[in-house]
């Protein structure tokens, strides 16, 4: 029986939107796939990260609202982060929303207060531009048919953001997509997200999987394929209840 681990950080402070569904699609799809999907909750009660970041197979952090993410931030960088970093430079699969995107970056200086620093994977940052600036709320719609991300399900992504925080990548960093509706990173360069090694960092709630399983299924075949599973899935999963969710949410309006 084919096993993945999911390593779900600060489930209970990091759930904005209930991104803890994108863990439910996981574990649905995954199922459906004859996969068995063990999910470990990781916060700053965890002990032993080590073992745990070094048994996981895919790692998921949802978003939250500044206060949250100021609250977590020491565990995180101190405790967690050395794990995440190593995690990732191997190569490990990883689905990071919004204010957990945020944190993966250099550092994010929030309305109020001083920056919160983050893991500092790559050279990207995030920043709220005061008062000039209001939230990027609403639905959006991103392409991603210039990433790795097979496309015969639909090019797009769908889901909503809500962020106050702008993100500004590095001259040399993928975004995950282009933003066909809505904001994205900054709501200036038309990119939505990072996609760097097999981390992908996205400001889509939704929750994201839900609704884009072709991203679902994305993140479940790469953590199978790094463990040495290499049977193709024999048809697409996608049933009708993803189909009509993901194309209705291609008609809504901003
Ligand atoms: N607090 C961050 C911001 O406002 C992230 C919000 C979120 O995770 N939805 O930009």
């Amino acid at each position: 029986m084919k096993r993945i681990i999911i390593g779900h950080l600060y489930p209970d402070e990091l759930n904005l939107y209930g991104d803890r569904g994108n863990i439910e699609a996981l574990v649905y799809r995954g199922a459906k796939m004859g996969v068995v999907l063990d999910v470990i909750e990781i916060d700053s009660r965890t002990t032993g990260a080590s073992s745990l970041f070094a048994k996981a197979d895919i790692l998921f952090m949802g978003g939250g609202p500044d206060s949250l993410q100021k609250e977590i931030t020491e565990d995180f960088l101190r405790e967690k982060g050395p794990f995440v970093k190593e995690y990732f430079n191997k190569g490990g699969v990883g689905l990071f929303i919004c204010g957990a995107y945020q944190l993966l970056g250099k550092y994010y200086k929030p309305f109020f207060g001083d920056p919160i620093l983050g893991l500092g994977i790559a050279d990207f940052y995030t920043e709220h531009l005061g008062r000039d600036f209001p939230r990027c709320v609403g639905n959006i719609i991103v392409d991603i048919s210039t990433t790795k991300i097979p496309t015969g399900f639909s090019k797009f992504l769908v889901g909503f953001e809500n962020h106050g925080g702008r993100t500004f990548l590095g001259q040399d960093l993928t975004p995950l997509g282009k933003v066909v509706m809505g904001s994205g990173n900054n709501g200036k360069e038309k990119r939505e997200g990072i996609f760097l090694k097999n981390f992908i960092g996205t400001y889509l709630h939704g929750p994201i999987l839900p609704k884009n399983p072709h991203l679902t299924d994305f993140l479940l075949m790469t953590a199978l394929r790094k463990k040495g599973y290499t049977n193709r899935l024999k048809e697409p999963l996608y049933d009708r209840i993803e189909i009509l969710t993901h194309q209705a949410a291609l008609k809504l309006k901003r």
